[in-house]
């Protein structure tokens, strides 16, 4: 007997663009075991049954880039640039908690459930203890969602204080403990990287990630070309024309490599890009908050570069909504390029899913509704007012569904939201320690001078 079919459902199975077919879904030990049209054989019996009637089935979307405990700060420093904001979110190190990043981090979370989201990418890049990246990775855990936690480095950078620049052998010995902490743990893979080159990073560090990445099988994350200010300090430290050209010298773009933003990127290393089969996480909600301009999506997908979608941390979006994001992204280019059709429903939906797999080396068991993956779905309501008559799934998709529409959410078989309701998540009890623990930061926080 299987574990569970869903019966009734609009799919949406990103194997192909424009496809999509009323049919079911069986799963069973966590896996996808049958896709098919219509109505599920008579014999296939199942100890759970959802009749997803009025819904759409699509994969669980892949927030590939965010720092989850962030949620913490949503609208506490607005109205400022990338580096004054950095200098605030960076000196944060100096008063941040292993349980502000666990309480934090847990409702980012549940957000993150609530709005379909089933993986995460989880930057850190904060360090002041290494209790800080271990209540990150127990808040994750206990939120039953796919995540990756890519433990980055920082080795300078006057902005940077004291307490969280490492050594890289240090930082090194940091991520192998937590390595050796949670091998065999599921659901859960790493990433290392440079958190911000150049302005944090020496030469150093990126020779020395690099060969740490390559001797422990890890990709890497990191935050590239965000502002102007960012380009401006490569070519001036480095005589670089940009930010990409820089890693280049250091091997750091790479199929394994996801870059955040990458918003000021020319074409000579959109190209660099496509050759070395690096992805992009395109955060564009963050980008226009910080006013940092308008990452060349368009070129990047025509360049046949990998393109994910991330919400970046709430200091900076202020939400964990990849449905708000996927309208933004969309959007945004249309203006960019004054071209209404310059980007497709489908492609974005794309980067909201199977391109954020791809981008976090997890394509084999997630981001597309196919037999043998792991069963990382989520049903999104379309039967009400802003969602029908239905005339193009994808368009409504990216521009009509709201993350309130997410009914019912999925990892790795395990139901974790059904009827909108968290299954193993103390809802009101998060929110209010929450609450409680925002309170405790920013009271630490005004006492800091930046
Ligand atoms: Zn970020």
């Amino acid at each position: 007997m299987n574990d569970l079919i869903i019966r009734n459902a609009l799919i949406v199975p990103m194997t192909g663009a424009g496809n999509c077919f009323d049919g079911f879904i069986r799963v069973n030990d966590g896996t996808i075991v049958e896709v098919g049209a219509g109505t599920p054989p008579r014999d296939a019996a199942a100890k759970q049954s959802i009749d997803a009637a009025g819904s759409v089935a699509l994969p669980g979307l892949v927030n590939a880039h965010t720092h989850l405990y962030q949620v913490l700060l949503r609208a506490v420093w607005e109205d400022l640039e990338l580096m004054p904001w950095l200098k605030r979110i960076y000196g944060c190190a100096r008063v941040l908690t292993p349980e502000h990043f666990y309480l934090g981090s847990l409702l980012g979370c549940v957000e993150s459930i609530r709005s379909g989201v089933t993986t995460v990418c989880e930057h850190n890049f904060l360090n002041p203890g290494p209790e800080c990246a271990l209540e990150t990775i127990r808040a994750m855990q206990d939120a039953g969602l796919r995540a990756v936690f890519a433990r980055t480095i920082m080795d300078a950078g006057e902005i940077v204080p004291e307490c969280t620049k490492e050594k890289p052998e240090q930082a090194f010995r940091h991520i192998e403990a937590i390595l050796a902490r949670h091998r065999d743990s599921k659901q859960l893979s790493f990433m290392t990287g440079p958190n911000t080159p150049p302005i944090n990073t020496t030469a150093d560090l990126l020779r020395e990630v690099r060969r740490f990445a390559d001797a422990n099988s890890l990709g890497i994350s990191a935050h590239v070309a965000e502002s102007h200010s960012v380009v401006d300090a490569v070519r001036r430290q480095h005589g670089k024309n940009g930010v990409v050209e820089f890693l280049q010298q250091f091997g750091i773009p790479a199929k394994n490599s996801v870059f955040a933003h990458s918003v000021h990127v020319s074409n000579d290393e959109i190209k660099i890009l496509q050759e070395t089969g690096s992805s992009v996480s395109h955060n564009p909600v963050s980008n226009m908050m910080l006013g940092d301009g308008v990452a060349p999506v368009v070129e990047m997908l025509r360049q046949g570069v990998n393109v994910a979608l991330g919400t970046d941390g709430a200091a900076s979006n202020h939400s964990q909504d990849l449905f708000d994001t996927m309208k933004a992204a969309s959007l945004l280019q249309k203006v960019h390029h004054h071209d209404a059709g310059v980007i497709k429903p489908y492609d974005v939906l794309r980067m909201a899913t199977l391109g954020g797999a791809r981008a976090l080396g997890l394509d084999s068991l997630c981001g597309s509704i196919e037999v043998g993956k792991r069963a990382d779905l989520i049903l999104v309501n379309l039967d009400n007012a802003h969602s029908q008559p239905v005339n193009d799934i994808f368009s409504q998709i990216v521009h009509c569904a709201k993350a309130s529409d997410v009914i019912t959410v999925m990892v790795d078989g395990k139901i974790l939201m059904r009827d909108r309701q968290l299954i193993s998540l103390d809802e009101q009890k998060i929110l209010s320690e929450a609450k409680r623990a925002n309170r405790d930061l920013l009271d630490r926080v005004s006492r800091m001078s930046f």
